[in-house]
């Protein structure tokens, strides 16, 4: 069979990925995870030839690891992508795969059962083609990543020290941009405390909610100061928004507690200690404003920006290699969302995203540019078979 028979099978692999439910069980409760997709791809390898396990991440959570050995010595390659999706709600046949007009529909088709079609495909031509393959390339098709990437951070901890790797293209959807940064992020939790009494004793109460309305004016100068900041030539600036809010229990009372959920969108040289010191300091102004106030914040989960130098070798080579197949579409370019990456590169692998055209990730009508399947396995196969 020749290669390009392979990246051609990567719309059917796609359509049998996109049949499978394999929405985050983390974001809905009680939805199928990643058991069947990863039980299916797992079978569908070794009838290949390809040497391919499962790993329990979690209880009835799955990553599928395979891996093709070329015949000469050479780089550790690594290719990653994730197996769950978000929800389906709302959708009309989220698990019915609908080639129309060169666009796959369904969910997960860009975001990224595409690019687990794309690695695949390119998995089986490099198995076709061993004999002329240095090194070794294995994929990690991993859980987790809509949620907590509880995926990739087992697989990277799991993996032997002694077998470090050189690469890895994490293929998420950039719509062929060689994509060398993006945003990271952190969840943050403040809670203000005051004194409960009834609203016609003014001089017992403290309200509590208002002074959440002090940190919240500090927050909003915060965020216009960010706006006015580009630390980064890509990604600009920093951001940040109040997602919920709750507090107070009845009309007549003055409300003893109140609390505030915000989101931090970090751009490098940003992390999670940036944005730990950048509250306590905004707290402390409160409360050299107003002695009264009493509150605490913390940082309840983060994920660190990512960025990679595009002169490295690996970057450039890839970059020349897509560049050579879709001249006038492949670009260097960013992604504004967070990927697995950023995990794979604190783990001191260099990586890029790189994926397929498409649109409508994480939302009702979800495509991918259907020939962008064959076109990127033969990029990724034509980048690894290079020397
Ligand atoms: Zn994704």
């Amino acid at each position: 069979m020749s290669v390009q028979n392979y990246f051609n099978k990567s719309l059917d692999i796609a359509c049998d990925l996109i049949r499978i439910d394999s929405v985050n069980p983390g974001l809905k409760k009680g939805a199928a995870g990643e058991k069947e997709i990863a039980k299916f791809i797992f079978h569908f390898l070794r009838k290949e030839g390809i040497t391919v396990h499962l790993q329990e991440i979690a209880p009835e959570r799955f990553n599928v690891i395979a891996t093709v050995k070329g015949l000469q010595p050479g780089p550790r390659i690594l290719l990653n992508g994730h197996l769950d999706t978000v929800n389906v709600s709302g959708m009309q046949d989220p698990f019915i795969p609908n080639l129309h007009k060169g666009k796959l529909f369904g969910r997960g088709s860009q975001d990224m059962k595409g690019g687990i079609a794309i690695a695949i495909s390119a998995l089986l031509a490099l198995q076709n083609q061993r004999n002329n393959l240095t090194g070794e390339i294995i994929l990690a098709a991993v859980a987790d990543e809509e949620e907590l990437s509880l995926g990739t951070s087992y697989f990277l901890k799991h993996w032997p020290k002694n077998k470090p790797f050189d690469f890895a293209i994490v293929l998420e959807p950039t719509d062929l941009q060689v994509s060398t940064a993006h945003k990271g992020f952190a969840w943050l939790e403040i809670k203000t405390f005051g004194k409960a009494a009834h609203g016609s004793r003014p001089k017992d109460g403290i309200d509590a909610i208002r002074m959440m309305g002090e940190i919240l004016r500090e927050l909003d100068i915060c965020d216009q100061n960010l706006q006015q900041e580009i630390l980064h030539p890509q990604l600009g600036c920093g951001s940040l928004h109040a997602s919920l809010i709750s507090g107070g229990s009845q009309w007549s009372s003055y409300p003893d507690f109140c609390q505030l959920k915000y989101e931090r969108r970090t751009v490098p040289p940003e992390t999670k200690f940036t944005v730990e010191s950048e509250i306590q300091l905004i707290l402390d102004k409160c409360r050299r404003k107003n002695s009264l106030l009493k509150a605490e914040a913390r940082v309840i989960y983060a994920r660190n920006p990512f960025e990679i130098d595009p002169d490295l070798k690996m970057v450039h080579k890839f970059y020349q290699t897509a560049h050579r197949h879709f001249p006038k579409e492949v670009d260097w370019g960013w992604v504004s969302f967070w990927t697995d990456a950023a995990l794979l590169s604190m783990a001191g692998i260099p990586s890029i995203v790189f994926g397929p055209r498409g649109s409508g990730l994480h939302s009702l009508e979800e495509y991918v540019v259907a020939s962008d399947l064959s076109s990127c396995a033969e990029i990724i196969f034509n980048f690894l078979m290079e020397d």
